[in-house]
């Protein structure tokens, strides 16, 4: 299960209404924010999430709507005397732009709270038991851009009725079956086979920032759950869209519907649409399509 709280969903300029792009992805108790957009400390807060267990942050680029949240962020932690290790995940390039920021304001190599900087290859680095994140290269201009596949594993229950026909009393012995291993009851041996259900209950989240193309993207989206995108601008501005390096409501779209996405939802808007044209535009290709708003609280 992943949670999602929308905390900025503008695109480089932010309005009264949409903050500068920050997610927050709660998974197995733990927090993260993808991106860390201007004024993201504020949107924590009026979010009602606050700081607790944020440890996290992983960097689709290093646009400044993107990080210019960061040192701010940092200076309140540091305030709360905050001891935790704050992991910052992003493409080499991307991590070079967030050092030289905390640089020219605390000092070369310093931050105000301990920082580790991991930079990201493609394929899986975080296997956290309960979910996993992948990340896979993403063409945006000139910068060193990533996306997340976040998973969490199909499970087998078990099957009640199976348990009592084969005469597995309730405790441990059933919970020796949930993990995979045999049991032996009267001298007969029970395997996990008989008593365990379908696999059930996996999720598959896919978090793109701004991109250019979805060439070459399907293979890390085939099946999502929920796919959150940029659509910056409309079909009629596709070449505005080509120019700046963004995706169009119709694209991001007709990306979801050839990938078997279950559900698109639509970030990075342009303040120059209203948001009824941009869903029109993108539900007559996807209709299971939802523009999110800041403070918008997801789970899937
Ligand atoms: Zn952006
Ligand atoms: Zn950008």
């Amino acid at each position: 299960m992943f949670t999602l709280t929308f905390l900025g969903t503008s695109a480089s300029v932010p309005s009264a209404e949409r903050n500068h792009p920050a997610l927050l992805v709660e998974a197995a108790g733990q927090r993260m924010l993808v991106d860390c957009g201007e004024g993201t400390q504020r949107q924590l807060l009026r979010s009602g999430a606050g700081f607790r267990r944020l440890d996290r942050i992983l960097l689709t680029h290093g646009h400044l709507d993107h990080v210019l949240g960061i040192p701010g962020l940092f200076s309140t932690l540091r305030l709360r005397q905050s001891s935790d290790v704050m992991a910052i995940h992003g493409g080499a390039e991307t991590l070079d732009i967030v050092i030289r920021m905390l640089a020219g304001i605390w000092g070369e190599g310093r931050a105000p709270i301990p920082v580790e900087f991991a930079a990201l290859a493609e394929g899986r680095f975080i296997e956290a038991g309960e979910f996993t994140i992948d990340c896979f290269p993403v063409r945006h201009r000139d910068t060193d851009s990533f996306g997340f596949v976040f998973q969490s594993p199909a499970r087998r229950h078990l099957l009640s009725d199976r348990l009592a026909a084969l005469g597995v009393p309730d405790g441990p012995l059933r919970g020796e079956l949930a993990q995979g291993r045999p049991v032996v009851i009267a001298d007969q041996t029970i395997v996990p086979e008989h008593v365990l259900g379908p696999p059930s209950g996996g999720k598959k989240l896919v978090v793109i920032g701004d991109t250019e193309t979805t060439d070459g993207l399907s293979k890390n989206v085939t099946d999502a759950d929920m796919l959150v995108i940029e659509a910056t601008f409309l079909d009629r501005d596709a070449s505005t869209a080509r120019d700046y390096g963004h995706l169009t409501a119709t694209e991001a779209a007709a990306f979801a519907a050839a990938n078997n996405v279950k559900q698109l939802v639509l970030v990075h808007v342009s303040g120059r649409y209203e948001d009824e044209e941009i869903l029109a535009e993108a539900a007559r290709i996807f209709p299971n399509t939802r523009i999110a708003a800041d403070f918008d609280h997801i789970v899937i």
